[in-house]
This record gives structure tokens, sequence and C-alpha cells, in this order.
């Protein structure tokens, strides 16, 4: 069995985020990161692109390692039939009625052991990320790798609200026997996990990456017109993967209502196809059967070039910005739109809730009526649009910028008292 698939990473420098971050944040993160220094972290988890983690990571373990650690990322190896079985997982996790059984644990746990023996090298904390590599932890007991002194951290980043009991129950053994559990919000934690370390941190999005740097405007247009979108008609869009959590089906129905409202709009779904996502291609059939064949709405995905560059284009030149979810860890693309003046209109569900103050920078919908009344609402009225983007830039400028994120982690690595839920603020 080959090692893990070590992931190659841009350098990122911390002084550069100095004039786009809140004044002195790059000192503390200097200050608490000191006592920490060449300390060897090394983060793993189940895919290099396409999610949010994967986003998160291309940025956090740079910052990292600016910031004087030694930090490594690496991606689990899987199979179609063990990334099967996580989604399976995933979805039950996040409260889908799914069957589980014998088989589903036993494919999980011999990919698992696995990449356990495949782990190398010594690290003083090791973070895995979401349930598929949560339980490589019991597995590298008294091998070579397992480095007595080392920290163990579990991230996760879904909703646990109304986890399937027998999934659940599956895999807490295995999140128990980690030092320390990160949450997005106290409310994904189900009861029944008993650890002493659980800590609150949201995710967050880097100012400096392609996917949200400032674009011309005459750039962001021809982004448009290559894809075919007219940059001078209503756009509205909704970028995340082709998964049933996202609604795409939704997003399409509360489109044709909006355009009834809205001559001329036209829909953007951007979708990125995982490597840990078998069931994108599936759900990307649904869309275009519920497409129809309209012209005006544009289904797009890597499969069509469309990466980081076009994704930033696609969000600025949206007049509102969906993110329709039914269920929703966090939702990077909220604050990706945010960031960039964006009015945004998503499902009131989980960490979308933290991200978009309703009636401030973007407006929480139950539904696809609402969400539609919501967008006619936004692209009807200039003004409204312009006081929430200028409202939620701040909000995300305050809360989920990535240097954020490397303060949280710095802290929170050297914090010895134990406590249950406990923000990194
Ligand atoms: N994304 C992308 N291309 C796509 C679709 C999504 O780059 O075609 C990115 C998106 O911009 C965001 C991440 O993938 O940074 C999705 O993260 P999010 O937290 O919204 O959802 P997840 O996929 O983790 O459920």
């Amino acid at each position: 069995m080959p090692l893990l698939e070590r992931v190659p990473l841009l350098e990122k420098n911390l002084s550069d985020y100095a004039e786009v971050v809140e004044p002195g944040t790059i000192e503390r993160i200097r200050e608490l990161a000191a006592p920490l220094a060449g300390a060897r972290v090394l983060h793993v988890n189940a895919t290099a692109y396409g999610g949010g983690v994967a986003e998160l990571l291309a940025t956090h373990v740079p910052l990292l390692r600016a910031a004087g650690l030694e930090a490594d990322w690496q991606v689990m190896r899987g199979t179609d039939e063990f990334f099967h079985v996580t989604k399976s997982a995933h979805n039950a996790l996040q409260g889908a009625d799914i069957e589980w059984d014998l088989r589903d644990e036993r494919v999980y746990l011999e990919r698992t052991v696995d990449n356990a023996t495949a782990l190398e090298g010594e690290y003083d904390f090791v973070v895995l990320h979401d349930p598929q590599p949560v339980a490589i932890r019991e597995f590298v007991r008294g091998h070579r790798f397992d480095n007595n002194g080392a920290k163990w951290i579990w991230r996760c980043h879904i909703d646990l609200t109304d986890a399937n009991p027998r999934v659940w129950e599956f895999f807490r053994p295995y999140v128990e026997q980690y030092d320390v559990s990160v949450w997005t919000m106290p409310s994904f934690v189900p009861e029944s996990l008993e650890m002493d370390r659980v800590v609150q941190a949201p995710p967050c999005i880097d100012p400096l990456s392609v996917k949200n740097l400032d674009l011309a405007q005459p750039f962001v247009d021809e982004m448009c017109r290559s894809y075919g979108v007219d940059p001078g008609r209503p756009i509205m869009c909704q970028v995340s993967r082709f998964d049933p959590w996202k609604d795409p089906v939704g997003v399409i129905e509360a489109f044709r209502i909006a355009r009834e409202e809205v001559p001329g709009l036209q829909l953007i779904l951007a979708g990125s196809m995982a490597t840990d996502d078998p069931e994108g291609f599936h759900y990307w059939e649904l869309c275009e059967e519920a497409r129809a064949g309209d012209r005006d709405v544009f289904l797009l995905s890597n499969l069509q070039q469309v990466g980081a560059v076009q994704i930033n284009a696609f969000q600025r030149a949206a007049g509102v910005v969906v993110q329709k979810s039914l269920r929703e860890g966090f939702g990077l693309t909220v604050s990706e739109a945010l960031w960039k003046g964006r009015p945004v209109v998503g499902g009131r569900r989980g960490g979308i809730t933290l991200q978009i103050e309703d009636g401030v920078s973007g407006y929480l919908v139950d539904s696809v009526d609402e969400c539609a009344a919501r967008c006619v609402e936004i692209l009807s009225d200039a003004e409204t649009a312009r006081r929430f983007g200028t409202a939620g830039h701040e909000h995300v400028r305050r809360e989920f910028l990535s240097t954020r994120g490397a303060r949280g982690l710095a802290a929170s690595l050297q914090r010895p008292e134990r406590h249950r839920v406990r923000s990194w603020r």
C-alpha cells in the first residue's frame, strides 16, 4: 500500500494579509504561534479538491507554515466502494434515512486500516477531518506512526443535529478516542458524545485566494460571455456540489418563479465533482432533467473548465447569490459571496445562519417560494442589494477570514484546560 497522497501547496505570507484583516490580527497570530514554532502538524482528509474542506486546507496549511509550524496535508486513499459507503455515512449523519449494515462497516474499516498503516512521519498534532478518516486513530495504535506524545484532533464539518443513531453510534467510539473535537456550531454536537475537549470554531475563507481576489468588471463580463451567460441581464447563481443537501433542483424551481417577476433572469448552477462524492453525476442528471432544455439555466462544473477564477467571476456577476441548502455544515460559498459584496439568499440551516444576518446582508429562507420571493426583492431593489453587500463584506471580514482560523488553531493547540463547548474567539 503506497503512502497517503501528499497535497502540493502554494506558499503564503502572513504579512500579505495585513491590509485586509482587522488591525492587530497578524501580530496576534505570530504571538500565539511563537511557542509552537517547529511543531509538526498533519492534516488528513478525503479529497484534495472539490468541497469546502479541501478549499479550507489549501489556505490553512500554508498559513500555519507561514506562522512557523511544520504543517502538512495528506489525503487518504479510497476506492469507489469506500467513497460510496462514506457518502452514505455522511448523508446518514446529516439526517438521511439510509440503510447501513455490517457490510458497510466492513468496507469502511478495511480501507481505514490500509490508510492507517500507510501513515508515515512524526507529528506533534494530527488533525483528521470529517467521518471518512476518523477511525484511523484506532488503527495506528501500536504502529510506528503512533507517537504517544501527539495530540489527536477531529474536525467535524457537518451538522449532526439529526444524525441517524445507528450510524452515529458506529462512529462515536472512534471520535471519543481523540484529545479534542472541533465543531462549527455547538448545536451540531450530539448529546451522547463523551469528550473533555469539545471546541467551537467556524471555517473561513481566504481573501487572497484566486477564488476571492478582486476582479475587474470587464473580466467578469467576459468570463460570463465565454460560458454563454449575458452579463447585461440579471443573474442568480448557486455554487455547490451536485448534492441533495444543496437542493439544486429547488434552486431551479425558485429561479422559474423569480423569472416571472424579473424578465430576462438567468441562473448559473456551478458545482465541482469531488473525488469522494460519487453522487455528483446522479444529481447532475436530475438537474439536467429539471432544466428541461431551458437556455437561461447554465449547469456548469469543473468538467467545463469551471475552476476558481470562473467561480469568482460568476459570484461577482450575480445580482443575487443563492445557497438554498436543506442541511449545511457551514457553506463556504456564502462567505465567498458576501465577501464579494453580493447579497445572499440562503436556507435557514446550520452554518448559513452564522453568516447571513437576516435582513441585513441577505435573507434566510425555508422554502422554494420564499427563496424566489426574496431573490425578486433583491433583484428589484439596487439600493437594498448594495446595502446588504456592504454589510455582508464587513461581517465576513470580522468573522470568517482565514487569518482568524489560523489564530484559532494556534490558540487551541496550547490551551490545556478542560471544557465542553468553547469558542476560539
Ligand atoms: N466550489 C468550486 N467549484 C465548484 C463548486 C464549488 O470551487 O464548481 C467550491 C466553493 O467555491 C467552495 C467549496 O467548493 O469554496 C464548497 O464548500 P462549501 O462549504 O460551500 O460546501 P461543501 O462542498 O463543503 O459541502
